[in-house]
């Protein structure tokens, strides 16, 4: 790999917009604090902070908010960020439709679309409508600073490229990116739908993560998973990391077409769901679902949720693969949060009590205790949310580059 460009030394300028983007993050989670706040929180010098405060209002991303109660029943200026002044564009491609977002540094909504694809049409054609999409919406809000995509197949970060999508061939040859850039003026990222769906959770969560390891654990058609560390994505050494989909849960198992045995992948999808119901409906002909022509994921959920004795075994079923799966992610990563996100997080208790089954005898107690396994807040689509975030995360990385 040629390294040659990578800056190794950091310049007063540098540091200079690692503060800034330090305190912009701080501001933007406590979405009202004072400067007292960051300075005991960041380490940083009142007299610094007051410095970047004050040219942060100057740029207008910051500003005074009126008095408030500080530490010690002290009254000081209360200062947020200026949740109007930029708009982040969320585009979300997956391998039946795009959607794409218009969505603010708080994360709330102000545009949303969807369109159909037509896997015959191939991905140029695509490609066009998603640039012709965005375009439509950035004559509408002229305040937007970036963009972010989110693709279903790994992405090579280190290449540019899709590494593949499954049936929905065509992309591997497109560079996302590049084209984007050739079109848009404002800066373009782009990122697998697993590791925006886990910005997603960090970001916009009602949950506040704080320092630590998160797993989001995507469980739909397919099984991956994002990783964020102590805010930042883990993105692997070609952006490749958390593909834990395929990670054997038994070297005897179940064949994987992508050459393995026993992958997750093929334990605790919609997919399986599915066919294990339709395997055991004899053995339950009291079941609401033997009456069930077509059966689907949703369905199945719906009887769970009706007491429907086999539903809520097959969801304890997945719960015990996805169990297993988590064991290993959990020795590997040691997280204190583990979320399910995806069409399985549709589970919701009855999955998560039957992964600490399967968890909790299998691991050592105080890495147990130490996890937190929850179900997604976001009711659908985190990675769309995913996608806007990874816009707004850059942005607050390098502000110096929009303010
Ligand atoms: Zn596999």
């Amino acid at each position: 790999m040629n390294n040659s460009n990578v800056k190794k030394g950091t310049n007063l300028e540098d540091i200079q917009e690692m503060n800034r983007s330090l305190l912009l993050k701080l501001i933007r989670k406590y979405r009202i604090c004072t400067r007292a706040q960051l300075a005991k929180e960041t380490g940083l010098k009142q007299a610094s902070i007051t410095k970047i405060i004050a040219s942060l209002i100057e740029l207008g991303i910051v500003q005074e908010v009126g008095v408030v109660d500080g530490e010690k029943g002290r009254r000081s200026i209360g200062i947020s960020i200026n949740n109007h002044l930029y708009k982040f564009i969320g585009v979300k491609l997956s391998r039946k439709s795009f959607s794409i977002g218009v969505y603010d540094l708080f994360g709330e909504e102000y545009k949303f679309k969807s369109e159909k694809i037509d896997m015959l049409t191939g991905a140029t054609v695509t490609l066009n409508k998603m640039k012709t999409a965005v375009q439509e919406l950035m004559s509408e809000y002229e305040d937007v600073a970036a963009i972010g995509i989110a693709i279903p197949g790994p992405f090579l970060k280190t290449k540019g490229k899709i590494a593949i999508i499954t049936e929905l061939p065509g992309w591997e040859n497109i560079d996302i990116k590049v084209e984007f850039d050739k079109t848009f003026r404002i800066p373009v990222f782009v990122e697998h739908d697993a590791n925006a769906a886990a910005l997603a959770e960090w970001w916009f969560s009602e949950n506040h993560f704080e320092h630590g390891v998160m797993v989001n654990l995507l469980a739909g058609e397919g099984v991956g998973a994002g990783i964020i560390i102590d805010g930042q994505l883990f993105a692997g050494s070609q952006g490749m990391a958390g593909e834990v989909g395929h990670m054997s849960i038994d070297y005897n198992g179940r064949k994987c077409s992508c050459g393995s045995y026993g992958c997750l992948e093929k334990y605790c999808t919609t997919y399986v769901l599915i066919k294990e119901t339709k395997e055991n409906l004899k053995k339950y002909p009291e079941s609401i679902l033997n009456d069930d022509a077509d059966l689907t994921a949703e369905r199945i959920f719906e009887a769970m949720e009706f007491g429907d004795e086999l539903a809520v075994e097959m969801v304890k079923l997945m719960g015990q693969y996805m169990g297993y799966g988590i064991v290993n992610i959990a020795n590997v990563y040691n997280p204190n949060w583990v979320i399910i996100s995806e069409t399985m997080s549709r589970g919701g208790e009855v999955l998560i009590h039957s992964i600490h089954e399967t968890v909790r005898p299998r691991l050592l107690a105080s890495v147990y205790e130490n996890i937190s396994i929850q179900i997604t807040e976001f009711a659908n689509d985190s990675i769309l949310y995913g996608a806007a975030a990874i816009a707004a995360d850059n942005f607050l990385k390098s502000p110096n580059r929009y303010l």
